[in-house]
């Protein structure tokens, strides 16, 4: 079993480059994606506690199994700790046994901005030049960066309410991306009201309007993120009703996504399609250049099995991450007790002197 630590996912980026790891990753995903059906999926298990909520999200097809752990806690920036923090592991099927264990805070980042590009690739106008950016947290630079390898985008309008979030995203994409105009803004609606696309990415636990109806231009396309939680929205509900709204996988959205506003009647009169759905083209992407469609996006546990399915065949190519000692390696299998005999014959030497 190997280990990938984040030092390991940032030299793999570094080796294998950060565009092409992104364009590899879109590329997984969308293979992923379009054999839906081999997938054995369920809706993420959540524990609610306190300030947040903790989810395990496993999926598997025939040949590999994968679980992440995942937190959401929109209170911990105030003592600077990361509202998100992830690990995920894959496991062979044929066998059960653990190959890798992995870091996923940096996956996690990585996934989400890869699928939220894939989304814009089928939804946005074609001719989109102006991204607006609402949340320039952890998850921002990451689906700037995806957003760049789909659509040719000059202009990036952002907006946080906490400047120095602004101010970390400012330094941080001058340097990524000197090509593209970043214009702060003072509000979210003069981010948004001139924007072709609009990415959503803000943490606040409650149903809040952080982008409103009457904002909208024609045409606009909406990757909505940070609604992904029961109790946790961030669109207007009305945006939903002239929208074509696609979503990941039905029965987790309707409990987390944007889309727990509307009644189950509501609900399926209005989403659109799933998003396997949009990539194998059984449903339509965009028809025309008036209509607003939104992605609202959740995470779901077959965007973490591509990552994780990417970073084992890309580390294994460079010969990136260390061996962990998980496994009990046994002469016979089944004797386990092998596994502990000179620890405990010292235990229990201890256990005599000290007794
Ligand atoms: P973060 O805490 O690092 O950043 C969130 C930012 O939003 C903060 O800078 C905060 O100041 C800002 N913010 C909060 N309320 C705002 C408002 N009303 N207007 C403008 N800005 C506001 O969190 P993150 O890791 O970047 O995650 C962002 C959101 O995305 C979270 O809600 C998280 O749960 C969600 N998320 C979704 C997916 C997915 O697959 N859909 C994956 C990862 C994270």
């Amino acid at each position: 079993m190997k280990l990938i630590t984040v030092t390991d996912v940032a030299e793999l980026i570094h080796q294998h480059g950060f565009d092409n790891f992104m364009t590899d990753l879109m590329h997984y995903l969308k293979a992923d994606f379009s054999r839906w059906h081999e997938f054995d999926k369920s809706p993420r298990h959540a524990t609610h506690v306190d300030g947040g909520v903790i989810e395990l999200m496993p999926v598997a097809d025939k040949h590999t199994y994968t679980f992440k752990y995942v937190n959401g806690h929109p209170k911990n920036p105030l003592d600077n700790k990361q509202t998100v923090v992830a690990t995920g592991q894959l496991s062979r099927v044929s066998d059960g046994y653990p190959l890798m264990f992995s870091e996923m805070t940096v996956l996690t980042a990585l996934r989400t901005a890869a699928t939220s590009a894939i989304a814009t690739d089928y939804l946005a106008r074609n001719n989109s030049t102006v991204l607006a950016l609402i949340g320039t947290g952890a998850q921002s630079e990451f689906q700037v960066l995806a957003h760049l390898l789909v659509r040719d985008i000059r202009q990036v309008r952002y907006f946080d309410t906490d400047a120095r979030a602004m101010n970390k995203f400012a330094q941080n994409m001058r340097s990524y991306a000197p090509e593209v105009e970043f214009i702060a803004c003072s509000d979210a609606q003069s981010a948004v009201s001139a924007a072709d696309i609009i990415i959503v990415c803000t943490a606040c636990k409650g149903h809040v309007e952080v982008v409103k109806d009457t904002w909208l231009q024609a045409g606009v396309h909406i990757n909505g993120l940070g609604g992904d939680c029961p109790g946790k929205t961030e669109l207007e509900k009305a945006i939903l009703f002239r929208s074509k709204t696609v979503v990941e996988y039905l029965p987790q959205s309707l409990i987390e996504g944007e889309i727990q506003l509307l009644t189950p009647k509501e609900a399926e009169q209005l989403v659109h399609a799933e998003l396997w759905q949009i990539i194998t083209s059984a449903k339509s992407g965009r028809t025309s250049d008036s209509e607003i469609t939104v992605f609202d996006s959740v995470g779901f546990a077959l965007e973490d099995f591509s990552v994780l399915r990417l970073v084992y065949d890309l580390t294994n190519h460079y010969d990136i991450g260390s061996k962990l000692d998980f496994i009990p390696q046994l002469a016979d299998a089944k004797d386990l007790v092998a596994a502990l005999n000179k620890i405990d014959l010292g235990a229990r030497e201890w256990t005599k002197k000290h007794a």
